[in-house]
């Protein structure tokens, strides 16, 4: 099994690997010191007094309030989308492609879908403008929840760390 060097996890903080590597090399099991070093390094760049639970992109994060000490979805320029538990996605700027002209934007002549049964959906940060997700749906289908986390499970049976106490 390869480990990974503090190289490797400064590339990962820099957003310099692709988020399948970056889940790669979080979902090996029972490597709570790559966890620790991945968050610890994420900490200092970020520079926050919220400490991150768990990183869901490169550019988004649970987080534990300072202040607070509730779980939210937040954005790294700090904006808060909302409780863990809710779908972040309802709380962005939502642009949709669902015209020929707006899909010949992001696709070369004649490539892109037929928007009569597959649009695309841009999820931004309210407040700084980034682009968090990107969906290709049918037209009709509701905004996806993309996963509920079990921070729980995942710091206590995956990683053998103890779980970040929450406050709600
Ligand atoms: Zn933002």
């Amino acid at each position: 099994m390869s480990t990974y060097t503090k190289e490797q996890i400064k590339n990962l903080v820099d957003g310099k690997l692709d988020w399948d590597t970056t889940l790669r090399m979080l979902s090996m099991p029972k490597d709570a010191e790559r966890f620790q070093m991945y968050v610890e390094a994420l900490q200092r760049k970020l520079d926050w007094a919220d400490r991150i639970v768990l990183p869901l992109s490169p550019h988004m994060f649970i987080v534990q309030q300072a202040k607070t000490r509730k779980w939210v979805t937040q954005c790294d320029c700090g904006h808060v989308f909302c409780d863990y538990r809710e779908n972040w996605k309802l709380h962005a700027n939502i642009y949709v492609r669902e015209s020929a002209e707006a899909m010949a934007e992001v696709y070369p002549h004649l490539m892109a879908p037929d928007t009569n049964w597959q649009v695309y959906r841009e999820y931004y940060c309210p407040e700084c403008g980034t682009m968090h997700d990107v969906e290709a749906p049918t037209p009709w289908y509701p905004v996806i929840h993309d996963f509920e986390p079990d921070i729980e499970a995942f710091y206590g049976d995956w990683l053998g760390l103890p779980v970040p106490q929450r406050a709600d």
